[in-house]
């Protein structure tokens, strides 16, 4: 068994945020399963309506949730091909169906609280709707075969997820319900984590963070948290693309990087730049917790992080200060996936290349946890790696809060009993309830 690691003496976080946070969850400990609703039956890979619609049962999920002990379900209710998954007039629906109101009603005879993630910036459908708000290349290149240009909008191939046809469903029948999906098919799964999808490949985009988007957002987040007895609200995507350097350079954007900073400091590349882009996600995270807090004062607000090195990814890429958003959003979740990035059961070579990022992604968050202004409570897989990897990460991962796990569909039988034994042996069940 691997050793713990005190954590405690890495973050410096006031001991009164970390009491609030606990009594606002209500319990010592979160043991909180992750849940894409559209993503299919099996792992992530895919984009499946029909599943959600017709498949998806929620009293199962909830019984196979409280036998492992979870006290939290985190419900991706917004993902990034932007589909809302509750009864909104405001968002786009393709599942027919109010799968965060059943999940809740559920919830109600269960010790398992609900909590929501909210893909903000990624929104394939959005980017289709109005590709006047998608994010805009400031310069010309290549990247991963995909060629674009100074000055095109931000809409490319999805590199996650692929779609299948329904059965007796043509191309273009489906290309009405899907109209940001492709005629391009991904023929082959890979082992490297932006290689393992296979079917119809959908188009993606990042929309921009200073365009009308936020303002659809913040409509969004307030007919869920009035509508919803939620927990926490969890932002997800709260960040540029970090595949690119060159977002967002639309004239929305370069006008107020203009009327900020005047006309000297250069586009794209002056620390003036990182600064605005930094500026502007807090801005987006300021608007979201205001906005949550006006309509449930008690609904913990949260964002996912992604480790990483801090000036040329964190700033440059994503534009992310986690010293900012930490200060303004009650909890931070890093997303701690070592072993998504390879697993030993593909093999000696992927086992070490994972082995590479779990011992990369410690170092990093011992050198980094102190950026933290909040409490955090880690995200980490079960999908695509084996039992022992797993466990390994929830360990190694606990900063103290207790942790979350990604995802439902795609965990094995034996990793679900690892699970429970986790629950009653190292976390105590005592600290799971509610008080
Ligand atoms: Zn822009």
């Amino acid at each position: 068994m691997i050793k713990k690691i005190e954590w405690s003496k890495y973050f410096k976080i006031q001991p009164h945020k970390v009491d609030t946070f606990v009594k606002n969850f209500g319990a010592n400990k979160t043991y909180a399963m992750g849940l894409m609703p559209i993503r299919g039956p099996k792992g992530f890979r895919k984009l499946d309506y029909e599943f959600a619609e017709k498949e998806l049962n929620i009293n199962k999920i909830m019984n196979k949730l409280e036998e492992a002990h979870f006290n939290s379900l985190g419900i991706v209710i917004k993902d990034t091909d932007g589909a809302c998954t509750w009864d909104t007039k405001v968002g786009w629906n393709p599942t027919n169906r109010d799968v965060l109101g059943e999940f809740c009603d559920a919830g109600k005879e269960t010790n398992i609280k609900i909590n929501v993630s909210f893909t903000s910036m990624n929104d394939a459908y959005q980017g289709y709707l109005h590709p006047e708000r998608v994010s805009v290349h400031g310069e010309s290149g290549k990247k991963h075969g995909i060629y674009y240009k100074d000055g095109e909008i931000s809409t490319h191939i999805e590199g996650e997820m692929r779609v299948d046809l329904p059965k007796n469903v043509s191309f273009e029948e489906y290309h009405k319900k899907i109209p940001f999906l492709t005629d391009q098919v991904d023929e082959k799964a890979g082992k490297s984590r932006d290689a393992r999808g296979k079917g119809y490949i959908p188009l993606t985009s990042f929309m921009c963070p200073n365009s009308e988007h936020i303002d659809y957002l913040l409509e969004l987040v307030i007919e869920v948290v009035k509508n919803y007895p939620i927990k926490g609200f969890f932002a997800d995507y709260i960040r540029y693309d970090g595949e690119f350097t060159d977002l967002c350079a639309c004239n929305r954007c370069i006008q107020k990087f203009r009327s900020n900073y005047g006309n000297k400091p250069k586009l794209l590349k002056s620390n003036e730049w990182y600064d605005f882009k930094a500026e502007t996600i807090a801005n987006y995270a300021q608007r979201l917790h205001d906005t949550i807090k006006s309509a449930d004062s008690k609904c913990v607000t949260g964002w996912f992080c992604l480790p990483g090195p801090k000036k040329l990814f964190s700033r440059k890429r994503l534009g992310q200060d986690w010293m900012k958003l930490s200060s303004i959003l009650d909890v931070v979740s890093p997303m701690e996936y070592p072993y998504l990035m390879g697993t030993r059961d593909d093999g000696w070579y992927w086992g070490k290349v994972a082995d590479f990022f779990y011992w990369y992604f410690v170092r990093n968050m011992k050198k980094r946890a102190r950026e933290f202004k909040s409490p955090a409570l880690t995200v980490t897989n079960s999908v695509e790696c084996n039992t022992e990897e797993m466990i390994k990460q929830i360990r190694s991962f606990d900063f103290g809060l207790g942790i979350a796990v990604f995802k439902y569909f795609g965990t094995s039988e034996e990793q679900w009993k690892a699970l429970k034994l986790y629950a009653e042996n190292e976390i105590g069940l005592e600290n799971l309830k509610f008080s």
